[in-house]
């Protein structure tokens, strides 16, 4: 499969840019699909003064005539889904159900910016004799949202339908290594009616990022990546005085007790640590076994046996990706860690491109390891897997990660449940569920080196994120002599 060359979307046409070009890898053979603009400030500033021109108009709408516009979004992303579930198959290397997935997500991501006129009614009181206070939640302008290669057509739904709807004008500047689902979500954007300039995609990389953090008419920028550029973004958009939340990297750890439902708990943990290889910030990537559990642990290795590169599991995303992964495993292994499944061995289905990046489904025991599981996030399909006999060891072990995205327990014990969900140290708690991602309105965000900057990043949350709440302040009452016409 190949793409046409991305070009950037700036006051609804596609445009080429000037700037030098980076191909575009598919991960499933290692081929070329496309390639990539690393654009300059000159297309960015094209961009902004396109958002800049379309705002009045697009702002002055009032919230429903603007939520016209995503309703019929919705319908066209739900028309062309599986059409999308492919690019991001083919950008991105994930399965077509994990990509299938992520556009159902998509979908749910743009119904609650469909909801958006429900929930900005404001307040309105009467605070004293004639006088009423009321609030309106008032767009910010120009903003920018900054995407990982994770989730090419999630994380970018995860801002984009809640900022327009608010009456924003978005230039989005996604992952240059998987560039072309943004110039899909910009046609369909165009095809349900937006105004030319109110949805710019501008490609590129480090250089852009910088560009975006400086630009004096940019208001709010959002970011999805890793914690390092999470942090890097976060100082430059706020020390030039912008709005700014920033999402980072993750360490989620389960902890599984005696108790908990063997054969779901199994299935659950699984699907957690190898969807999407992996490659999800909500991911599995701590076991920690309280008491004797061994019983569940057993069913995860049956379980992951049957997880097979190139079958039921995409590859990771860059063959350099893959080289950290192993260099990582193979630095378990020479700490003593033991290797209950070696992903580095697996072999990879005959239905597929033995030159794709593939890795099987790796389970590391650091039991006996000469040290602890280590902090760093990997970023594969693999778990590490730490004993302790109880549950006051597993939340100490928890609470050492600097990181805080999420945390999940299995058991049946109810209140052992909420113990935990109590005083893990994170944004996101599931209760036997793996992959604790709040469903829309609930908002999602993890805290500590998971984000920086206050509120969450999707539902109502993201409302204040993406506005201004204006107070205004009314007296109308009657002068003494005054009739209506006088
Ligand atoms: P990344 O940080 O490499 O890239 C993210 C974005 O930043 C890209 O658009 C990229 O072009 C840009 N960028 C890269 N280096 C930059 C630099 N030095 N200066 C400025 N901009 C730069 O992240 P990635 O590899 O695309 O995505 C994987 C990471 O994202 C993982 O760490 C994962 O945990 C994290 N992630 C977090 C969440 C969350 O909700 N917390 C969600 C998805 C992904």
């Amino acid at each position: 499969m190949k793409y046409p060359e991305i070009e950037n979307f700036i006051d609804g046409k596609f445009t080429l840019s000037k700037s030098k070009k980076l191909d575009v890898i598919c991960p499933l053979n290692g081929e070329v699909i496309s390639n990539v603009p690393l654009s300059t400030i000159t297309d960015l500033d094209k961009a902004v003064t396109a958002a800049k021109t379309a705002f009045p108009l697009w702002s002055g709408l009032t919230s429903k005539k603007r939520a016209e516009v995503l309703f019929s979004y919705r319908a066209i992303l739900k028309k062309n889904l599986n059409e999308l579930a492919e690019i991001i198959h083919y950008e991105n290397g994930k399965n077509i159900s994990d990509a299938t997935a992520e556009v159902e997500k998509s979908i749910e991501l743009t119904e609650f910016a469909c909801s958006v006129p429900q929930i900005i009614s404001g307040d309105i009181m009467k605070v004293s004799e004639g006088v009423t206070c009321r609030t309106e939640y008032t767009p910010l302008g120009v903003v920018s949202s900054i995407t990982p290669f994770n989730f090419p057509n999630m994380v970018p739904h995860w801002t984009v339908p809640n900022a327009i709807a608010l009456g924003n004008c978005m230039i989005l500047k996604p992952s240059e290594v998987v560039p072309i689902t943004s110039n899909r979500i910009a046609e369909m954007l165009k095809e349900a009616g937006l105004p030319d300039g109110v949805f710019n995609v501008v490609n590129g990389d480090k250089e852009i990022v910088e560009a975006i953090c400086d630009h004096p008419d940019i208001k709010a920028i959002s970011f999805v990546g890793s914690t390092d550029v999470a942090k890097i973004v976060y100082k430059r958009s706020t020390s030039n005085l912008k709005r700014s939340l920033t999402l980072g990297s993750a360490k989620n750890h389960l902890i599984v007790l005696p108790d908990a439902n063997p054969d779901l708990s199994a299935a659950d943990i699984t699907a957690s640590f190898t969807g999407t290889a992996g490659q999800r910030c909500m991911a599995a990537s701590v076991l920690i076994a309280v008491g004797k559990t061994d019983h569940i642990l057993e069913k995860i290795i049956i379980n992951s046996r049957k997880i097979k590169p190139g079958l039921n599991l995409g590859p990771i995303i860059s063959k350099e990706a893959r080289e950290k992964i192993i260099n990582y495993i193979n630095e378990a292994e020479s700490t003593g860690a033991t290797i209950l499944l070696d992903g580095r061995k697996a072999e990879i289905d005959s239905s597929a491109d033995k030159a794709g990046f593939y890795l099987g489904p790796t389970i590391l025991d650091y039991t006996n390891a000469k040290t602890p599981v280590p902090l760093e996030e990997v970023f594969g399909p693999v778990m590490e897997i730490t004993r302790v006999d109880t549950l006051n060891e597993a939340l100490k072990i928890q609470k050492r990660s600097h990181y805080g995205n999420a945390a999940s327990v299995f058991t049946q014990n109810g209140g052992i449940a909420e113990e935990v969900a109590r005083k893990v140290n994170v944004g996101m708690v599931g209760i036997n569920i793996g992959v604790p991602v709040p469903r829309e309105p609930f908002s999602f965000g993890g805290c500590n080196e998971s984000k920086f900057g206050v509120g969450d990043i999707t539902g109502k949350s993201s409302i204040e994120f993406w506005t201004q709440l204006k107070k205004i302040t009314g007296k109308w009452s009657k002068q003494e002599k005054q009739d209506w016409m006088s």
